[in-house]
């Protein structure tokens, strides 16, 4: 199991690394396809040995890697050729030495090994690889993260803590075909060679990428909402032509637009945010502002462009948060500042206000359900809204028999009454207008996280009635719940201090 957990996290911490680093260069993909490659070439004694890998081995790798890069490029056979870039800047150190042999006629490593060029190109590689990316591949976040090996900034070797070179031979593919995507669309990404590659470098972009026009046509409904102010920094957006509608959870994470996924930014927050999902703080501002506030408004004006559904984006939001959590992912504060995903939140377990309705057989002793004589109340008028709060009352009650299957009952405790309406009929569990659902009262001490559970919430009328609705509970920060219905006509509700949740539902009775 140890082992087990242990490539998990490798997967999880290759994920990280590729949305957590800093690429400004390629040279942190060659060194992740080269150290997979060495991993592969050695022979493993068992699943949790270290490895040592000389910085010679990776000197060799790297020049393999570069050595076809270092031939110039030309679209199409009438285009002039050039050296494609691997990085913003000058041209990389190791392709220049690697197209100056190349020149001089050597035809391939072999020939490059006996050359007198070896020795330059040797040291020229090896300084790069201590300057760039050996000590540096392991920063994410800003913050060394020596998952695979100790930052030891040996000049000879590095050595693989246990275990990780058995995932590395394990996951080849998947690693090496991850640093190859990300390697190709950083020289995608490089503006001179953009000229150079013609369409082909808008070819990701244009099979996968993000959709501009429409993403314009969420500027205004979201400046309006946000009041002309940066969703993240809180400052005004001063140019609101050029504010950025920026994806809350971000595009390379989940690249399906979500009209309820998107706030207004100034591109500079924007940038800073990069691929990074925002910390917590923005997260309950989000869902504040666009699931709870504004979730209808947002719908009306985006459905003409995107897919609007807020609790399809909270679902993946949920998602997202949940996965970082478990990788330990960093989530992004500000410009200068990171946290670390679920640190100091604790889920508290009592959620909305938890009072107990007044429901008669208070006192009656549990009786198992085993004995068939059991009878549990059922109240006709207690009408239990699948749509919007409808009024009932428990005046009348008549003693049913006790369904089976659901465990011990206990007429104290459990109770039945109908489902009315159809906001719930819908997911995996629809919930039909006129069903007899089987209840469980819920008390303060008996609550326990009503988290994803779908609970019956009581609140007062005007006239003082009670009104009945039922939906599914989702805390979205601290002391704040979102009511979710099944059917995704019925928008979310927040709950207020109006509402009390009232009791659990344990099962619909066929
Ligand atoms: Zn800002």
């Amino acid at each position: 199991m140890a082992a087990m957990q242990q490539q998990l996290d490798f997967i999880a911490y290759i994920q990280r690394m590729l949305a957590e680093g800093d690429f400004s260069a390629t040279y942190k993909f060659a060194l992740l396809h080269a150290i997979a490659d060495v991993c592969v070439e050695h022979p493993l004694q068992q699943p949790d040995s270290e490895l040592v890998i000389t910085l010679d081995e990776l000197v060799d790798k790297l020049i393999l890697l570069y050595w076809h890069h270092a031939v110039p490029f030309a679209a199409d056979s009438n285009g002039d050729a050039a050296l494609l870039k691997q990085n913003a800047g000058r041209q990389s150190k190791v392709i220049s030495v690697l197209y100056e042999c190349q020149q001089n006629n050597i035809r391939n490593i072999r020939q490059l090994k006996l050359s007198q060029y070896w020795p330059a190109i040797y040291r020229a590689t090896l300084a790069t690889l201590k300057d760039g990316p050996l000590w540096r591949l392991q920063i994410l976040s800003k913050q060394a993260e020596c998952f695979l090996y100790p930052h030891s900034n040996s000049s000879k070797f590095i050595k693989l803590n246990p275990g990780i070179a058995y995932s590395f031979r394990r996951f080849y593919d998947l690693v090496v075909y991850l640093a190859k995507n990300a390697w190709l669309q950083k020289i995608q990404s490089i503006k001179d060679n953009q000229k150079l590659l013609g369409a082909q470098s808008q070819l990701h972009e244009f099979l996968f990428g993000v959709d501009r026009n429409a993403l314009n046509k969420a500027r205004p409904v979201l400046i309006e909402i946000q009041r002309g102010l940066c969703f993240y920094c809180h400052k005004p957006l001063k140019d609101q032509s050029s504010a950025d509608v920026d994806h809350f959870i971000p595009f390379a994470r989940y690249s399906t637009d979500l009209g309820h996924n998107f706030v207004a930014a100034h591109s500079g927050c924007n940038n800073s945010k990069r691929d990074y999902l925002a910390a917590q703080v923005h997260r309950d501002n989000w869902q504040q502002q666009n699931l709870v506030q504004h979730a209808a408004v947002l719908s009306t004006e985006l459905a003409a462009y995107f897919f609007c559904d807020a609790a399809k984006s909270l679902a993946v939001s949920d998602w997202a948060y949940g996965v970082a959590q478990a990788n330990g992912a960093k989530l992004w504060l500000n410009k200068d500042e990171f946290v670390v995903a679920g640190a100091a939140q604790h889920v508290q377990a009592n959620p909305v206000t938890m009072s107990i309705a007044p429901v008669a057989a208070n006192d009656a002793p549990a009786i198992t359900a085993a004995d068939d004589s059991l009878r549990l109340c059922y109240f006709p008028n207690l009408k239990i809204a699948c749509g919007h709060f409808k009024t009932g009352n428990i005046s009348e009650a008549e003693q049913w028999p006790a369904p089976t299957g659901f465990g011990t009952l206990n007429p104290a405790k459990h109770f039945l009454a109908r489902a009315s309406g159809n906001s719930m009929a819908g997911g995996k569990n629809p919930i039909l207008d006129g069903q007899l659902l089987l209840l469980e009262l819920i008390s303060p001490t008996s609550a326990g996280s009503l988290q994803n559970c779908t609970v019956a919430i009581e609140r007062q009328d005007q006239s003082g009635d009670n009104q009945y609705l039922l939906r599914d509970v989702k805390k979205i920060a601290d002391g704040q719940y979102l009511l979710l219905a099944k059917n995704a006509d019925y928008p979310p509700l927040a709950a207020d201090e109006t509402m009390r949740t009232f009791a659990r539902l344990k099962g619909i009775v066929e």
